[in-house]
């Protein structure tokens, strides 16, 4: 396949993409690159958060992408001999995928250009250089130290309620904290575990193991529905998020209490005197809840 236009994926601001965000990115990729090779790798500086890895002008090259897939926040090309490249967007990172005929003059900030043997230009733009790059043998991903100690995937089949009731069953830290902790659940970022809270009326502050199994499965529902919704709305990190077709990501207006201090509760305002959405800190990061909805 050969891209007849520009194909931008992007967030504008400085914000870090969550999961709905790198899904997003990852199926805007897949058509461009699922059975091609990279014929040239430009590398134009020698890290990012870390030190690109040796191999990276030599390894993928030539060698047929058979998959894309996601792990937490990670995009993982497989490659058909059995290598894997792996990216992460870190803090302020974007791919620009462009036809190669377009002859795009190198962007600021551009540290590396993927190029295909169907025409394609992938260019990783990244300011603040928190982002990875990483290669591994696929075989070995249990082993390898980005991968290694990650935890459930929230959209898997095997986040099932009695998995989550096994991780909160052992803990007194706040919800909150387990939710965004990686090592237990993966890419749940500070929005979606807001939101999630919020619809299973729970307070964020309530210690992990006083949650019912109930509570503990209208979580694990609403936590795998916003997530959806999120990657359905084209991402979301909404207003700082543009998609392929360059309109900005339309999830923040599903946004019930990230980022509304002081607004009435969308749930208790038909009452005559609704609560107001007030925010907490937990371990230095804002939380928004609804103290009516959600007793502690
Ligand atoms: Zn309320």
């Amino acid at each position: 396949m050969v891209l007849s236009h520009a194909t931008i994926v992007i967030p504008l601001r400085i914000f870090m993409p969550e999961l709905p965000e790198v899904e997003t990115i990852l199926q805007s990729m897949k058509p461009a690159l699922t059975g091609q090779k990279f014929t040239s790798i430009d590398i134009n500086r020698p890290d990012l958060r870390t030190p690109f890895p040796s191999g990276l002008s030599t390894i993928p090259l030539n060698e047929t992408v058979v998959r894309l897939r996601r792990r937490a926040k990670y995009i993982l090309l497989d490659f058909q001999h059995g290598w894997s490249l792996l990216i992460h967007l870190g803090m302020s990172g974007r791919l620009f995928i462009d036809s190669a005929t377009r002859n795009i003059p190198l962007r600021r900030h551009e540290h590396l250009i993927f190029w295909t043997d169907n025409g394609c230009r992938i260019g990783l733009v990244d300011p603040r250089r928190f982002g990875m790059v990483g290669l591994f043998q696929t075989d070995q991903e249990n082993q390898y130290p980005p991968l290694k100690h990650l935890g459930l995937e929230p959209l898997s089949d095997d986040f099932t309620t009695d998995q989550l009731s096994s991780i909160c069953a052992s803990t007194r830290v706040p919800i909150k904290n387990v939710l965004l902790d990686q090592r237990r659940i993966v890419g749940l970022g500070n929005i979606y575990v807001c939101e999630a809270l919020f619809k299973a009326h729970i307070h964020p502050a309530r210690t992990a193991d006083s949650l019912t199994y109930e509570e503990l499965h209208h979580l694990r529902r609403f936590i795998t529905d916003i997530l959806q919704s999120a990657i359905a709305a084209g991402g979301s990190t909404l207003r700082d998020y543009v998609h392929t077709d360059g309109q900005p990501g339309a999830f923040q207006e599903l946004h019930l209490v990230y980022d509304r201090e002081g607004e009435p509760c969308p749930n208790c305002a038909p009452e005559s005197r609704p609560s107001h959405i007030r925010r907490m800190m937990q371990s230095g990061r804002s939380t928004f809840f609804c103290p009516h909805c959600q007793k502690i």
